[in-house]
Protein backbone atom coordinates (compact mmCIF):
# COMPACT_ATOMS: atom_id res chain seq x y z
CA UNK A 1 0.00 0.00 0.00
CA UNK A 2 1.42 3.18 -0.98
CA UNK A 3 0.64 6.67 1.54
CA UNK A 4 0.59 10.05 0.89
CA UNK A 5 -0.29 12.84 3.41
CA UNK A 6 -1.45 16.01 2.28
CA UNK A 7 -0.48 18.45 5.02
CA UNK A 8 -2.95 21.42 4.79
CA UNK A 9 -1.19 25.12 5.70
CA UNK A 10 -3.78 27.36 4.40
CA UNK A 11 -5.40 28.68 7.81
CA UNK A 12 -5.06 32.13 8.27
CA UNK A 13 -5.45 31.68 11.92
CA UNK A 14 -8.55 34.11 12.79
CA UNK A 15 -8.83 32.60 16.43
CA UNK A 16 -5.23 32.96 17.10
CA UNK A 17 -4.59 35.86 19.19
CA UNK A 18 -1.17 36.32 20.33
CA UNK A 19 1.16 38.77 19.43
CA UNK A 20 2.59 38.22 15.84
CA UNK A 21 5.81 35.75 15.99
CA UNK A 22 8.68 37.37 14.12
CA UNK A 23 8.33 35.39 11.59
CA UNK A 24 4.72 36.30 10.63
CA UNK A 25 0.84 35.92 12.23
CA UNK A 26 -0.70 32.43 10.98
CA UNK A 27 -0.57 29.85 13.57
CA UNK A 28 1.40 27.03 11.72
CA UNK A 29 4.32 29.30 11.09
CA UNK A 30 4.89 30.03 14.91
CA UNK A 31 7.96 28.59 16.43
CA UNK A 32 7.31 25.85 18.91
CA UNK A 33 10.42 24.72 21.28
CA UNK A 34 12.69 25.73 18.29
CA UNK A 35 11.27 24.61 15.22
CA UNK A 36 8.04 25.93 13.18
CA UNK A 37 4.70 24.14 14.13
CA UNK A 38 4.03 22.69 10.64
CA UNK A 39 7.43 21.64 10.63
CA UNK A 40 6.63 19.44 13.49
CA UNK A 41 3.59 18.25 11.76
CA UNK A 42 5.35 17.28 8.88
CA UNK A 43 7.74 15.43 10.51
CA UNK A 44 5.44 13.63 12.80
CA UNK A 45 3.84 12.17 9.78
CA UNK A 46 6.55 11.24 7.49
CA UNK A 47 7.56 7.87 9.38
CA UNK A 48 4.56 6.61 8.29
CA UNK A 49 4.05 7.66 4.60
CA UNK A 50 5.80 7.36 1.21
CA UNK A 51 5.18 10.83 0.02
CA UNK A 52 3.85 14.30 1.62
CA UNK A 53 2.77 16.94 -0.34
CA UNK A 54 2.28 20.35 1.82
CA UNK A 55 -1.14 22.38 0.38
CA UNK A 56 -0.58 26.61 0.60
CA UNK A 57 1.25 29.55 -0.57
CA UNK A 58 2.46 31.76 1.99
CA UNK A 59 6.17 32.45 1.47
CA UNK A 60 6.78 31.03 4.79
CA UNK A 61 6.17 27.44 4.24
CA UNK A 62 8.60 26.73 2.41
CA UNK A 63 10.97 28.31 4.87
CA UNK A 64 9.02 26.66 7.53
CA UNK A 65 9.81 23.38 5.63
CA UNK A 66 13.29 23.76 4.25
CA UNK A 67 15.46 20.25 3.75
CA UNK A 68 12.67 17.73 4.89
CA UNK A 69 12.54 14.85 1.99
CA UNK A 70 8.95 15.93 1.00
CA UNK A 71 7.09 17.03 -2.35
CA UNK A 72 7.19 20.85 -3.52
CA UNK A 73 4.45 22.76 -2.01
CA UNK A 74 1.45 22.77 -4.22
CA UNK A 75 -1.28 26.15 -4.03
CA UNK A 76 -4.08 25.95 -1.70
CA UNK A 77 -7.23 27.48 -2.22
CA UNK A 78 -10.01 29.43 -0.57
CA UNK A 79 -11.28 27.11 1.66
CA UNK A 80 -10.11 23.83 3.52
CA UNK A 81 -12.12 21.42 0.74
CA UNK A 82 -10.80 23.40 -2.38
CA UNK A 83 -7.12 22.74 -0.77
CA UNK A 84 -7.85 19.32 -0.52
CA UNK A 85 -8.91 19.10 -3.65
CA UNK A 86 -5.58 21.06 -4.85
CA UNK A 87 -3.40 18.41 -3.49
CA UNK A 88 -5.61 15.41 -4.47
CA UNK A 89 -5.57 16.36 -7.82
CA UNK A 90 -1.51 17.03 -7.57
CA UNK A 91 -1.21 13.27 -5.83
CA UNK A 92 -2.93 11.92 -8.84
CA UNK A 93 0.00 13.39 -11.77
CA UNK A 94 2.65 11.54 -9.79
CA UNK A 95 3.98 8.49 -11.33
CA UNK A 96 2.90 6.30 -9.10
CA UNK A 97 -0.63 7.77 -7.40
CA UNK A 98 -1.17 6.51 -3.77
CA UNK A 99 -3.67 3.55 -2.83
CA UNK A 100 -3.94 5.86 0.60
CA UNK A 101 -4.26 9.55 1.59
CA UNK A 102 -3.65 11.19 5.19
CA UNK A 103 -4.83 14.69 5.12
CA UNK A 104 -3.86 16.91 8.43
CA UNK A 105 -3.74 19.82 9.69
CA UNK A 106 -0.57 22.24 9.50
CA UNK A 107 -1.59 23.05 12.92
CA UNK A 108 -1.52 19.96 14.47
CA UNK A 109 2.43 19.69 15.59
CA UNK A 110 2.57 16.68 17.97
CA UNK A 111 0.27 14.17 16.45
CA UNK A 112 1.31 10.59 18.76
CA UNK A 113 2.59 7.97 16.28
CA UNK A 114 0.15 5.23 17.40
CA UNK A 115 -2.71 8.01 16.24
CA UNK A 116 -1.08 7.86 12.57
CA UNK A 117 -0.81 4.23 13.22
CA UNK A 118 -4.48 3.85 13.84
CA UNK A 119 -5.72 5.50 11.19
CA UNK A 120 -3.36 3.43 8.55
CA UNK A 121 -4.48 -0.03 10.40
CA UNK A 122 -8.06 0.85 10.19
CA UNK A 123 -8.21 1.86 6.37
CA UNK A 124 -7.78 -2.13 5.96
CA UNK A 125 -11.42 -1.96 6.53
CA UNK A 126 -12.93 1.48 6.13
CA UNK A 127 -12.75 3.71 2.84
CA UNK A 128 -12.28 6.64 5.49
CA UNK A 129 -11.02 6.89 9.16
CA UNK A 130 -11.09 9.81 11.60
CA UNK A 131 -9.06 9.69 14.42
CA UNK A 132 -11.64 11.13 17.74
CA UNK A 133 -11.47 11.70 21.18
CA UNK A 134 -14.79 11.32 23.43
CA UNK A 135 -16.65 14.69 24.32
CA UNK A 136 -16.12 14.14 28.60
CA UNK A 137 -17.16 17.41 29.95
CA UNK A 138 -20.96 18.77 29.87
CA UNK A 139 -21.77 20.40 27.03
CA UNK A 140 -24.33 23.06 27.77
CA UNK A 141 -26.08 25.73 25.30
CA UNK A 142 -26.05 29.02 26.08
CA UNK A 143 -27.40 32.45 25.05
CA UNK A 144 -26.40 35.97 25.78
CA UNK A 145 -24.52 34.08 29.14
CA UNK A 146 -27.57 32.52 30.34
CA UNK A 147 -27.44 28.14 30.07
CA UNK A 148 -30.49 27.55 27.54
CA UNK A 149 -29.94 23.42 27.85
CA UNK A 150 -27.86 20.60 28.48
CA UNK A 151 -26.73 18.83 25.27
CA UNK A 152 -26.47 14.84 25.59
CA UNK A 153 -22.87 13.93 25.14
CA UNK A 154 -23.93 10.68 24.01
CA UNK A 155 -21.62 9.68 21.05
CA UNK A 156 -20.24 13.06 20.87
CA UNK A 157 -16.49 13.23 19.35
CA UNK A 158 -14.19 15.26 19.12
CA UNK A 159 -12.75 14.75 15.57
CA UNK A 160 -8.66 15.35 14.86
CA UNK A 161 -6.53 14.58 12.03
CA UNK A 162 -5.12 13.09 9.89
CA UNK A 163 -7.95 12.23 8.71
CA UNK A 164 -7.45 8.72 6.34
CA UNK A 165 -9.28 7.67 3.05
CA UNK A 166 -8.68 5.32 0.25
CA UNK A 167 -7.13 7.71 -2.42
CA UNK A 168 -9.31 7.08 -5.59
CA UNK A 169 -12.41 7.50 -3.45
CA UNK A 170 -11.56 10.54 -2.20
CA UNK A 171 -10.29 12.34 -5.18
CA UNK A 172 -13.48 10.76 -7.01
CA UNK A 173 -15.88 12.40 -4.64
CA UNK A 174 -13.94 15.81 -4.62
CA UNK A 175 -14.63 16.43 -8.41
CA UNK A 176 -17.43 15.54 -8.09
CA UNK A 177 -18.74 17.55 -5.39
CA UNK A 178 -16.57 20.70 -6.06
CA UNK A 179 -18.48 22.79 -4.60
CA UNK A 180 -19.74 20.92 -1.50
CA UNK A 181 -18.91 23.13 1.47
CA UNK A 182 -18.53 19.80 3.93
CA UNK A 183 -15.56 18.22 5.23
CA UNK A 184 -14.07 14.61 3.81
CA UNK A 185 -15.40 12.84 5.61
CA UNK A 186 -18.86 14.01 5.06
CA UNK A 187 -18.52 13.54 1.14
CA UNK A 188 -18.29 9.64 2.08
CA UNK A 189 -21.29 9.90 4.52
CA UNK A 190 -23.07 10.88 1.81
CA UNK A 191 -21.56 9.01 -0.87
CA UNK A 192 -22.57 5.66 1.77
CA UNK A 193 -19.32 5.46 2.70
CA UNK A 194 -19.13 4.39 6.18
CA UNK A 195 -16.55 6.39 8.02
CA UNK A 196 -14.89 4.74 11.23
CA UNK A 197 -13.62 6.45 14.32
CA UNK A 198 -10.31 5.37 15.44
CA UNK A 199 -8.32 6.26 19.11
CA UNK A 200 -7.35 10.01 18.96
CA UNK A 201 -4.99 11.85 21.87
CA UNK A 202 -5.49 14.51 24.10
CA UNK A 203 -1.58 15.43 22.84
CA UNK A 204 -2.98 16.11 19.19
CA UNK A 205 -3.72 19.97 20.16
CA UNK A 206 -4.59 21.76 17.12
CA UNK A 207 -2.61 25.23 17.95
CA UNK A 208 -6.03 27.88 17.70
CA UNK A 209 -5.79 30.03 20.83
CA UNK A 210 -2.23 31.27 22.42
CA UNK A 211 -3.13 29.23 25.58
CA UNK A 212 -2.31 26.03 22.92
CA UNK A 213 1.16 26.81 22.69
CA UNK A 214 2.11 26.13 26.17
CA UNK A 215 0.13 22.94 26.20
CA UNK A 216 1.85 21.91 23.22
CA UNK A 217 5.06 23.31 24.96
CA UNK A 218 3.91 20.60 27.68
CA UNK A 219 3.57 17.82 25.16
CA UNK A 220 7.34 18.08 23.51
CA UNK A 221 8.95 18.62 27.39
CA UNK A 222 7.60 15.73 28.58
CA UNK A 223 9.85 13.67 25.23
CA UNK A 224 13.05 15.55 26.28
CA UNK A 225 16.08 12.87 27.27
CA UNK A 226 19.02 14.12 29.62
CA UNK A 227 22.13 14.48 27.71
CA UNK A 228 25.72 15.19 29.53
CA UNK A 229 28.71 16.91 28.19
CA UNK A 230 31.71 17.56 29.64
CA UNK A 231 34.20 19.96 28.21
CA UNK A 232 37.98 20.68 29.25
CA UNK A 233 40.65 23.22 27.47
CA UNK A 234 43.94 24.50 28.89
CA UNK A 235 45.64 27.92 27.34
CA UNK A 236 49.42 29.19 28.13
CA UNK A 237 50.09 32.68 29.92
CA UNK A 238 50.99 35.50 27.76
CA UNK A 239 52.55 38.53 28.56
CA UNK A 240 50.89 41.63 27.85
CA UNK A 241 47.65 40.46 26.82
CA UNK A 242 44.47 40.78 29.34
CA UNK A 243 42.84 38.26 31.20
CA UNK A 244 39.48 37.23 29.83
CA UNK A 245 37.88 34.39 31.95
CA UNK A 246 34.27 33.39 31.76
CA UNK A 247 33.35 36.36 29.98
CA UNK A 248 34.37 38.92 32.37
CA UNK A 249 38.50 40.74 32.62
CA UNK A 250 40.40 40.06 35.51
CA UNK A 251 43.03 42.38 36.43
CA UNK A 252 45.96 39.97 36.55
CA UNK A 253 49.77 40.53 35.77
CA UNK A 254 49.50 38.16 32.41
CA UNK A 255 46.47 37.34 30.20
CA UNK A 256 46.33 33.43 28.16
CA UNK A 257 47.54 33.38 24.63
CA UNK A 258 45.51 32.01 21.77
CA UNK A 259 44.03 32.87 18.43
CA UNK A 260 40.84 33.85 19.96
CA UNK A 261 40.70 36.30 23.31
CA UNK A 262 41.86 32.63 24.96
CA UNK A 263 38.78 32.89 27.51
CA UNK A 264 39.62 29.28 28.70
CA UNK A 265 35.96 29.28 30.56
CA UNK A 266 33.92 30.25 27.64
CA UNK A 267 36.00 27.34 25.28
CA UNK A 268 35.34 24.44 27.81
CA UNK A 269 31.65 25.53 28.59
CA UNK A 270 31.00 25.43 24.73
CA UNK A 271 32.72 22.31 24.17
CA UNK A 272 30.94 20.97 27.11
CA UNK A 273 27.65 21.96 25.00
CA UNK A 274 28.76 21.16 21.83
CA UNK A 275 29.53 17.92 22.93
CA UNK A 276 26.04 17.13 24.86
CA UNK A 277 24.32 18.03 21.52
CA UNK A 278 27.26 15.91 19.60
CA UNK A 279 27.75 18.53 17.71
CA UNK A 280 31.56 18.43 17.57
CA UNK A 281 33.05 20.99 19.04
CA UNK A 282 34.64 24.74 19.52
CA UNK A 283 36.80 24.67 16.74
CA UNK A 284 34.00 22.96 14.24
CA UNK A 285 32.15 25.92 14.43
CA UNK A 286 34.60 28.55 14.66
CA UNK A 287 38.09 27.20 12.92
CA UNK A 288 41.23 28.55 14.65
CA UNK A 289 42.94 28.87 10.87
CA UNK A 290 40.10 30.99 10.24
CA UNK A 291 41.25 34.73 10.57
CA UNK A 292 37.79 36.14 10.79
CA UNK A 293 37.94 34.70 14.78
CA UNK A 294 41.51 36.21 15.80
CA UNK A 295 41.52 38.04 18.96
CA UNK A 296 37.45 37.44 18.79
CA UNK A 297 35.33 37.95 22.05
CA UNK A 298 34.65 34.56 23.35
CA UNK A 299 31.08 35.55 24.30
CA UNK A 300 30.18 35.10 20.66
CA UNK A 301 31.08 31.65 20.95
CA UNK A 302 28.78 30.98 23.79
CA UNK A 303 25.91 32.21 22.42
CA UNK A 304 26.37 31.00 19.39
CA UNK A 305 26.53 27.63 21.64
CA UNK A 306 22.97 28.68 22.86
CA UNK A 307 21.59 29.37 19.78
CA UNK A 308 22.37 25.47 19.22
CA UNK A 309 20.80 24.66 22.19
CA UNK A 310 17.51 26.54 21.42
CA UNK A 311 17.44 25.10 18.13
CA UNK A 312 17.53 22.05 18.73
CA UNK A 313 14.08 22.08 20.86
CA UNK A 314 17.05 21.30 23.60
CA UNK A 315 16.79 23.52 27.26
CA UNK A 316 19.95 23.72 29.51
CA UNK A 317 19.80 21.92 32.64
CA UNK A 318 22.57 23.24 34.23
CA UNK A 319 26.57 24.04 33.82
CA UNK A 320 29.28 23.35 35.91
CA UNK A 321 32.28 25.00 35.15
CA UNK A 322 35.92 23.97 37.31
CA UNK A 323 38.75 26.61 36.54
CA UNK A 324 42.05 25.11 37.75
CA UNK A 325 45.05 27.65 38.16
CA UNK A 326 47.19 28.91 41.63
CA UNK A 327 46.71 32.44 40.71
CA UNK A 328 45.09 34.55 40.31
CA UNK A 329 42.12 33.60 42.79
CA UNK A 330 38.44 32.73 40.85
CA UNK A 331 36.50 33.45 44.08
CA UNK A 332 35.92 37.21 44.07
CA UNK A 333 34.82 36.93 40.60
CA UNK A 334 32.55 33.81 40.68
CA UNK A 335 29.16 35.25 41.01
CA UNK A 336 29.72 38.04 38.37
CA UNK A 337 31.24 35.05 36.10
CA UNK A 338 28.09 33.44 36.36
CA UNK A 339 25.78 36.58 36.06
CA UNK A 340 27.55 36.70 32.59
CA UNK A 341 27.52 33.17 31.19
CA UNK A 342 24.09 33.35 32.06
CA UNK A 343 22.93 36.30 30.58
CA UNK A 344 25.21 34.85 27.44
CA UNK A 345 23.17 31.83 27.51
CA UNK A 346 20.50 33.57 28.21
CA UNK A 347 19.28 31.13 31.10
CA UNK A 348 18.87 31.80 34.83
CA UNK A 349 21.97 32.48 36.26
CA UNK A 350 20.64 29.15 38.71
CA UNK A 351 21.42 27.32 36.30
CA UNK A 352 25.62 27.96 36.15
CA UNK A 353 27.83 27.55 38.00
CA UNK A 354 31.53 28.52 38.84
CA UNK A 355 34.23 27.14 40.79
CA UNK A 356 37.47 27.07 41.11
CA UNK A 357 41.11 24.95 42.59
CA UNK A 358 44.41 24.76 42.64
CA UNK A 359 46.92 21.89 41.68
CA UNK A 360 48.60 22.56 45.23
CA UNK A 361 51.36 23.85 42.79
CA UNK A 362 51.81 20.40 40.23
CA UNK A 363 52.08 20.30 37.02
CA UNK A 364 52.05 23.46 34.58
CA UNK A 365 48.95 24.76 36.64
CA UNK A 366 50.77 24.85 39.45
CA UNK A 367 54.03 26.11 38.22
CA UNK A 368 51.48 29.10 36.66
CA UNK A 369 52.54 28.40 33.24
CA UNK A 370 48.27 28.38 31.91
CA UNK A 371 44.95 27.87 33.38
CA UNK A 372 43.13 24.61 32.63
CA UNK A 373 39.19 24.30 32.91
CA UNK A 374 36.67 22.29 32.74
CA UNK A 375 32.84 21.78 32.43
CA UNK A 376 30.02 19.70 32.78
CA UNK A 377 26.75 20.10 31.41
CA UNK A 378 23.30 18.87 31.33
CA UNK A 379 20.84 19.47 28.59
CA UNK A 380 17.48 18.25 27.71
CA UNK A 381 16.79 17.23 24.21
CA UNK A 382 13.97 15.90 22.18
CA UNK A 383 13.83 12.24 21.75
CA UNK A 384 12.35 12.15 18.51
CA UNK A 385 13.99 14.90 17.06
CA UNK A 386 15.37 15.06 13.39
CA UNK A 387 18.67 13.71 12.90
MG1 LIG B 1 40.54 27.14 23.86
Amino acid sequence: MRIAALLLAAGRGRRFDASPSASGSSKQFRMLRGKPVIRRAALALMPHVDVLLPVGDDPLLAESLAGLDILPAVAGGAERHDSVRAGLEALALLPEPPDLVLVHDGARPCVPAQVVQNVIDALKQHEGVIPAVAVIDTIKSARDGVITGTVPRDGLWRAQTPQGFRFQTLLELHRTHRDARTDDAALLEQAGHPVAIVAGSEDNIKLTVAEDLMRLEGVIDRNLLPRVGLGYDVHAFEEGRKLILCGIEIPHTKGLAGHSDADVGIHTLCDAIYGALAEGDIGRHFPPTDNEWKDMDSARFLVHAGERIRARGAMLVNADITLICERPKIGPHAETMRQRLADLLQVKVSRISVKATTSERLGFTGREEGIAATATVSIMVPEDEEA
